[in-house]
């Protein structure tokens, strides 16, 4: 059994949001406690992450410190993000393996995905990043080249391309790390957006990439037949928020695009969640699950064959 994990932002940041050093270390730590439980049963694990709290402190940073050192591309934030989010979770996941007793080593891998310079996205961009700023300063930086749009009463924020993502470059030596038994992160924030020239030269570009859509391709990548999606709630609900409200538990991958298709799963948090497991299983993974941290436990287990809670797991039809 062979599973990808996309850890969601509660697993790298404290459940207020904050994401000071030592609550990442301690959100890393609960991460990793629930992962020890699946690799104790010898299960194939490749960890994905996301990273926009810690993308949007280094912008932050690139504003203030303008002046004095020059500031990144979004790529170089995405590659810093994977560099530190990587050693914070080796290190809680090696810790987490030794006080099981488990004897298996981690690895973390800096991760490129492929996106097409011609995705749409990059004409209009539609993911907002970074913090709220008010017009003038905003101007500053829209003189820079950067696309600043107005959202009202908070400010301005600045948009940048979400692409699809097409293909993981780093995706052979992930797997070849699996094969190998280690327990890999790779992937995160979506992996470092790059396009191919066509003399095939890779190059990095400004743009955020949706990690959970990433995770499924990565998922394909390594041939993992579980897509696991934790986040901070149990289950994909229909009719979320409202006294009707159903969570799903097992369902079938045509079900699911039918209530996605009604407007269940809110664009930039459940949907594409939903969008990236109903892709695995429509492109032959066994099935996709989003749940909890808490009911990883279930993960290796056929939903088939007990009665048990494993969240919301979606199959083939
Ligand atoms: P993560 O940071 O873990 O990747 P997000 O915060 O983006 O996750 O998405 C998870 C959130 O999606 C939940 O906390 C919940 O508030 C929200 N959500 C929106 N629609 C639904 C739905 N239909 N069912 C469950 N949760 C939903
Ligand atoms: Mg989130």
């Amino acid at each position: 059994m062979r599973v990808l994990l996309a850890l969601g932002g509660n697993a790298m940041t404290a459940a207020d949001g904050r994401a000071r050093p030592e609550d990442q270390v301690a959100a890393a730590r609960i991460a990793a406690d629930a992962v020890a439980g699946l690799l104790a049963r010898d299960v194939d694990v490749v960890i994905t992450h996301g990273n926009g709290p810690q993308v949007g402190n280094l912008l932050v940073k690139n504003e203030l410190a303008a002046s004095v050192v020059p500031p990144v591309p979004l790529d170089w934030c995405g590659a810093q993000t994977q560099g530190t989010l990587g050693f914070v979770l080796t290190t809680a996941l090696d810790a987490a393996l030794a006080a099981r007793g488990v004897d298996r080593r981690t690895a973390a891998v800096v991760t490129r995905t492929v996106v097409a310079a011609d995705d749409p996205g990059f004409t209009d961009p539609t993911k907002p990043i970074g913090r709220y700023l008010p017009a003038e300063e905003a101007a500053l930086l829209a003189d820079h080249g950067q696309i600043w749009s107005d959202r009202g009463e908070r400010g301005w924020r600045r948009m940048v391309a979400s692409p699809e993502p097409r293909e993981i470059v780093d995706g052979p030596a992930i797997r070849a790390l699996v094969d190998a038994g280690f327990v890999v992160v790779a992937g995160g924030g979506g992996g470092i957006p790059v396009v191919r020239a066509a003399d095939g030269a890779l190059s990095g570009v400004e743009a955020v990439i949706d990690k959970d859509l990433a995770a499924a391709v990565l998922a394909r990548t390594v041939h993992a037949d579980v897509l696991v999606v934790a986040t901070d709630v149990p289950h994909a609900v229909l009719r979320y928020g409202t006294p009707s409200a159903e969570p799903l538990g097992v369902v079938g991958v045509e079900k699911v695009r039918a209530h996605a298709a009604e407007g269940h799963f809110a664009g930039g948090s459940m949907g594409p969640k939903i969008d990236a497991a109903c892709r695995f299983v429509e492109q032959g993974g066994l099935r996709a699950v989003i749940t909890d941290l808490e009911h990883l436990a279930g993960i290796g287990h056929d939903p088939a064959s007990g009665t048990g809670d494993h969240g919301t797991v979606i199959v083939p039809t």
